[in-house]
């Protein structure tokens, strides 16, 4: 990597439940109008699945070891390790899909077609694919599309189970990760961290990656632009603040904390004009200062509706999505933040690069304090300096693995993910997200990854795959009927929205639910894959 000049500083660029194969059942038609009448499905919903072909793949380049043979002094190496062992072990999974249809494709006029078919899946993918999809594939084609997506959302489901249970990103509830990072944000003076990256798939491992924060500690709500719903959000800090008066959890009310709330904007090193943030025209100055709007919006929504001084911190946070360096707006103690003045993370690298861990974390505190628009809070500065260690180990991660930046620049998601949840999805270009409670509010978002995958997905014939995810609480009385209701209208509403896609097999839905009380799988509940379409439009 060339070394970069010294100046921490700079001005903002011009640039700116276990699957079970699905079985032959009633008609969707049937279901979709006793959802719209507001009763419940009595009996199991189809959980066939659909699909096509997976991006391609693009993340065979093995990157060497960072110049002069090391990674930063604050870096671990085995967690990196870890890290990168877990991406790449489901990404495979997920890849593998395409290449093992196209060995099926070429079976299917073999006299033992199903046979094989099955012994191949197994092989390769870890599980058989279901048996009427291969017992038409003799009177018609093989319907790849369905099979495409079918697999898909199987692998969907093994991720999900997998992450719960095993917690490879050790961050879960009650970790010893989990417990020390909420004790240190108390210790800086915040009662609650909710970040918002942008629901582009290059930031669905912000938290987990980038920032190196254990999953659980943290409120994520990804948003196209990073453009957080302001009403969600103050009722978020209501529930928090109250559980704090209530419960005295995390800290009593009395404490003087704060709530914190994030924004994670992104752009692109190597391609800034195309390759930032979709929703902001690649501007990156643009993706900025409409997500400071955002968090002085919010802010504003809390001090006018509470009185007693109630308010809240804001941070903007940007993010190389080439490199995965981050630029922090580190704020005043006054609130005041600077849209064109930021601390780059590699930057902070580099000046600390020949340190011990001691003075490299001293030399990190000093050039966050003077990073600052003014003075500073200290326990800001803690937190971000926290950030910034945390980041550099990312650096380090993309220079071993990537060769210093990404070799998929651009977006090449998985699936979309669309309701709310999806706390095991944290890998990169894996999902895009759009999180709604219906879809008339969140159609934008949904209209954007539609496009996305178009180009992914479509281009090559394959369809869109779209796991729709409601997560409930479990101790609320009829909690888990509900999420499935909303879970089967959002479906529904897709379905209008994208009739033309539906019609050819070019979108396919998996709907799940998840007692966010647990640490159980997300459960299946239902599918647009069914049999009776099979093999016909
Ligand atoms: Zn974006």
């Amino acid at each position: 990597m060339p070394r970069r000049p010294a100046s921490t500083i700079r001005p903002t660029a011009p640039t700116a439940a276990r699957r079970r194969p699905g079985r032959p059942d009633g008609s969707l038609g049937d279901r979709l109008a006793a959802v719209r009448r507001g009763e419940l499905p009595t009996e199991p919903l189809p959980v066939l699945r659909p699909s096509v072909m997976a991006p391609v793949r693009r993340f065979d380049r093995p990157g060497p070891i960072p110049g002069n043979g090391g990674l930063h002094p604050l870096t671990d190496g085995s967690a990196n390790a870890r890290l990168q062992a877990y991406d790449n072990r489901v990404k495979e999974s997920f890849d593998r899909i395409v290449p093992v249809l196209k060995r099926l494709s070429a079976l299917q006029h073999e006299s033992d077609f199903v046979s094989q078919a099955q012994e191949l899946a197994r092989t390769e993918l870890g599980y058989e694919v279901p048996l009427p999809i291969l017992e038409r594939a003799w009177v018609t084609q093989l319907d790849m599309r369905s099979l495409f997506a079918w697999c898909l959302f199987e692998t969907y489901e093994q991720l999900s189970a997998s992450f719960f249970q095993e917690d490879p990103l050790q961050g879960q509830r009650g970790s010893p990760a989990a417990a020390a990072f909420e004790r240190f944000l108390l210790d800086c003076g915040f009662h609650l961290l909710d970040i918002t990256p942008c629901a582009d798939g290059r930031l669905a491992h912000a938290i987990a990656f980038a920032l190196r924060l254990p999953y659980s500690a943290v409120r994520r709500r990804p948003h196209a632009g990073a453009l957080f719903d302001v009403e969600n959000t103050v009722q978020r800090w209501i529930k928090t603040e109250h559980r704090r008066y209530r419960e005295a959890a995390p800290n009593p009310a009395h404490a003087d904390t704060r709530y914190l709330k994030v924004v994670l904007y992104h752009f692109s090193s190597l391609d800034p004009q195309h390759e930032g943030c979709a929703a902001h025209g690649s501007d990156d100055a643009l993706a900025a200062s409409c997500g400071h709007k955002r968090l002085q919006d919010f802010q504003q929504a809390v001090e006018n509706s509470f009185c007693c001084g109630a308010s809240v911190d804001l941070l903007l946070i940007g993010i190389d999505t080439d490199t995965d360096a981050i630029r922090v707006h580190v704020p005043g103690m006054d609130g005041s933040t600077n849209l064109e003045r930021w601390l780059d993370a590699r930057d902070v690298y580099e000046a600390t690069r020949i340190l011990s861990p001691e003075e490299g974390r001293r030399r990190i505190h000093n050039l966050v304090e003077q990073a600052a628009t003014a003075t500073p809070d200290p326990g800001m500065v803690r937190l971000i300096a926290r950030l910034l260690e945390n980041n550099i180990a990312q650096i380090d991660y993309v220079r071993q693995y990537y060769a210093g930046h990404y070799s998929d620049a651009g977006h090449a998601e998985r699936f979309i993910g669309v309701g709310i949840g999806f706390k095991e999805v944290h890998l990169r270009n894996l999902t895009y997200f759009a999180y709604m409670d219906t879809v008339e509010e969140g159609a934008a978002d949904l209209d954007v990854g539609v496009k996305i995958f178009k180009g992914l997905n479509v281009s090559r014939g394959l369809p869109i795959p779209v796991v729709i995810r409601f997560d409930y609480s479990g101790t609320v009385p009829g909690a888990r009927d509900r999420a499935v209701r909303s879970a089967w209208r959002v479906m529904e509403a897709m379905r209008a929205r994208y009739a033309d896609l539906v019609a050819e097999g070019l979108l396919h839905v998996l709907l799940t639910v998840h007692d966010q009380d647990r640490l159980e799988p997300a459960e299946a509940v239902g599918s647009t894959i069914s049999f009776e379409t099979v093999g016909g439009h």
